[in-house]
């Protein structure tokens, strides 16, 4: 530590005997959230596809919202005028919000990096911006995040060394930065209202620089740990070799966050790995094209084999979808390209993932966490997509 205290954001409850998968409470500004925990993605303050009320009724209490796409549009001004992002949405559980430094990278155009921050041309209109780390945390405390991430440089697979180590020394240096700007901003607001600031581990594909990145990391005053920079395309031995040299050597008093992921199969290697929230855009996007999460795996209900089956999307799921509709009728919902279609087989996919992680929890709480994984990727690999 560096002097500073660390507020205990973090209630562990039980490990798995042999391995690190755990279960947990996040102690946050807008109540509490069970973990391991699925975070739903609301890019722009809304989740796609599904109101604040419908996330909520599943049990969700943690989404994330980006702040380089809410700076963008409708702009800090405008939602700090609202009264913060919670107010502005009508979201009252707690949010996540991502720097904006990998939306810099993957959307905007003509980026270039210094160590002073990041200028870029927005995607929207090519209009012209310049972030610092210090405006990162100060737009994420005017949206009244309860979970800040730090600006950091985010890098693709096959980078050469040299690049990647750059890369990392300014991932270094701005999370010093962010910090010393949310110690600045907790001077001058309420401190119970502060949000709380995580640093973000990178060091591409690079086992050294990880460590080094791992252990910058941890020893600096943040209060939860996120590894960035994987399941960006890397083949997937590689994911698992990376995931499991970063986790190994995060503090567990400290909550960890795995950055963009959320098939199943992800989310239970993260959770064997001792991570406690995930996030992706994958489930909500899938839905919105058609596709739904099942025990058997992913089935498209776009195609033929759903056209005249009268059966529901799943027997024992209590969603909406599930408990009114056939998978007939869903398929002619995106035949005729109606709005419901994906609003349905959104809420089913937040459902099958919440219902998944509350059965995660219970299998570790057990200490039957490793069977758990074992049966259900055994019967989720082996459905057929149609
Ligand atoms: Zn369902």
């Amino acid at each position: 530590m560096d002097g500073q205290a660390v507020r205990r954001l973090f209630t562990q409850e039980t490990t798995q005997p042999g391995g690190r998968a755990r279960t947990g409470v996040l102690n946050l500004n807008h109540g509490g959230v069970s973990t391991p925990a699925f975070m739903p993605v609301g890019t722009n303050g809304a989740v796609k596809a599904i109101s604040q009320a419908g996330v909520k009724n599943i049990g969700y209490n943690l989404i994330l919202a980006n702040t380089y796409h809410l700076y963008l549009r409708p702009g800090a001004a405008l939602i700090q005028a609202a009264g913060g992002l919670h107010r502005f949405s009508g979201w009252d559980g707690n949010i996540l919000t991502d720097s904006g430094g990998f939306q810099i990278f993957s959307l905007a155009s003509l980026q270039k990096i210094t160590d002073a921050g990041i200028s870029f041309r927005s995607h929207i209109d090519g209009s012209k911006h310049a972030l610092t780390p210090e405006k990162v945390i100060e737009i994420q405390e005017i949206l009244g995040s309860d979970i800040l991430m730090p600006l950091d440089v985010c890098t693709p697979p096959g980078l050469d060394r040299r690049q990647a180590q750059k890369a990392l020394d300014i991932t270094g240096l701005w999370l010093a930065r962010s910090l010393e700007a949310h110690r600045a901003g907790a001077s001058r607001g309420a401190p119970e209202a502060q949000g709380s600031l995580f640093g973000i581990i990178q060091g591409n594909f690079y086992p050294d620089l990880r460590r080094i990145s791992a252990e910058l990391t941890c020893q600096s005053a943040v209060e939860g740990l996120a590894i960035g920079g994987l399941s960006v395309g890397e083949p997937y031995p590689q994911f698992l070799d990376f995931l499991a040299l970063t986790a190994e050597r995060l503090d567990p008093e400290r909550p960890r966050y795995l950055m963009g992921i959320g098939t199943p199969e992800y989310i239970l290697d993260a959770v064997e790995n001792g991570i406690d929230i995930f996030d992706c855009v994958l489930p909500t996007r899938i839905a919105r094209n058609g596709a739904a999460l099942t025990p058997e795996g992913i089935l498209d209900l776009k195609k033929a084999p759903s056209a005249h089956n009268l059966e529901p999307l799943s027997q024992t799921c209590p969603c909406s979808a599930c408990r009114t509709y056939s998978r007939a009728y869903i398929h002619h919902l995106f035949k005729a390209r109606e709005i419901l279609g994906p609003m349905l087989l959104t809420e089913h996919n937040l459902v099958f993932l919440y219902r998944l992680l509350e059965d995660v929890g219970q299998a570790i709480r057990e200490h039957r966490f490793a069977g758990f994984k074992k049966d259900f990727l055994n019967r989720y690999r082996q459905g057929k997509t149609p």
